[in-house]
């Protein structure tokens, strides 16, 4: 099949941008969106770019009732020669590609998904934040739109990708961050759709987050679904640990989220010498050894973050500070390391990302 051009309606009522200081995650939109129609037997069509706007739908759209729906979370990035720099946006589509298939949606064209993302950056280049820190945050998702109240895959669907303005995930520079491990509530069980990024995980997730927050915690650490005995990710990023000089992360096993930062830095350490062991990792493990004195890092990652030092862990009451309640030196070397290829500050080694200088035109 041939792919489909894209249209643009364009608006010139521009919106005036948020100060660039104090940027609040997730609350600002730019002038523009992309989306593409799905309809059963002809596949995806009407690929446009239009005014940001307010969507209708039926109020019997599938995606309201049986959530059949899912997302993407990635960052457009400002470098100082003003270039606009992407972290492997390829890994973002082909992930969105599992997740619909989980969902018994259909796929999305990758390359078409990408050419539509980098169309929708041309036209809002000037939404691409300049502050140090700053970036335009880029949700691509799908719903099922059909008016349908039978429990079974839609015939139809739309695919959108909106962006948004966002400050630094860390303000005052990188800081651990304090944890509660959550033994009542899971997030996914294996079978379930917790390897997809889907919006029932994240509306389920949101009791045990509200307890820990009450409680003073940053975010909850999730344990395997059956035996609560393993870990599996710390709020809405997967986790690693530094115990003895081993590098460990929870290996994937269909309940965990497979992150690109996980993927990143698995391969960023492999490229360096040294390996990430993926296991299975359990709390009495880690308890133990926190006791001996051998846990000597423990940090979350994720797009939003890269990387979120862990400095405490209350499990049961029990309370782990790890490496003083300080950023340990792997951490922030990954942290450095990352942030400093995104910006194009660094030789990128492993050939991350995607750059969109040459073609672009400058508006306004
Ligand atoms: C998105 C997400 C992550 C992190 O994925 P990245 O691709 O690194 O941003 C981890 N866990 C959950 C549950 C997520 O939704």
């Amino acid at each position: 099949m041939t792919t489909p051009k894209i249209e643009f309606n364009l608006t010139d009522s521009r919106k005036q941008k948020p100060s660039e200081e104090n940027l609040v995650f997730g609350r600002h939109f730019t002038d523009h969106m992309f989306i593409a129609d799905y309809v059963k037997g002809t596949g995806w069509q009407n690929h446009r770019i239009v005014p940001y706007a307010p969507i209708s739908l039926d109020p019997a759209a599938i995606v309201f009732h049986y959530g059949q729906t899912v997302f993407e979370g990635l960052k457009a990035y400002r470098a100082k020669d003003d270039s606009i720099r992407l972290f492997r946006p390829e890994e973002n589509f082909k992930r969105l590609n599992r997740s619909l298939d989980r969902l018994c949606m259909p796929q999305v064209d990758e390359e078409k998904a990408i050419e539509g993302l980098l169309e929708l950056l041309k036209v809002e280049e000037e939404w691409v934040p300049k502050l140090e820190g700053n970036s335009l945050y880029i949700r691509p998702f799908v719903i099922a739109t059909e008016a349908f109240l039978g429990v079974a895959p839609a015939t139809t669907y739309q695919f959108y990708i909106i962006l948004s303005p966002v400050g630094s995930y860390y303000e005052e520079g990188i800081h651990p961050v304090k944890i509660l491990v959550e033994n009542e509530f899971v997030r996914a069980v294996k079978g379930g759709t917790g390897g997809a990024k889907t919006a029932g995980n994240y509306a389920s997730a949101l009791k045990a987050q509200e307890t820990a927050t009450a409680q003073g915690y940053s975010q909850v650490m999730w344990l395997d679904g059956v035996e609560r005995k393993y870990v599996e990710e710390v709020g809405s990023m997967n986790i690693f640990f530094k115990i003895d000089g081993e590098v460990i992360t929870p290996a994937v096993n269909g309940s965990i989220l497979e992150g690109i930062t996980r993927k990143s830095i698995i391969e960023l350490l492999a490229h360096w010498g040294t390996p990430v062991t993926e296991r299975k990792i359990s709390m009495e493990e880690l308890a133990a050894a926190h006791a001996s004195g051998k846990l000597e890092e423990v940090f979350g990652t994720g797009t939003a973050a890269v990387i979120s030092p862990v400095g405490e862990l209350n499990w049961n009451g029990k309370i782990m500070t790890v490496n003083e309640g300080k950023t340990g030196a792997l951490s922030k070397k990954l942290y450095d390391t990352l942030t400093k290829i995104q910006l194009g500050d660094e030789e990128d080694a492993l050939q991350w990302v995607t750059e969109l200088t040459p073609s672009f035109v400058k508006i306004g």
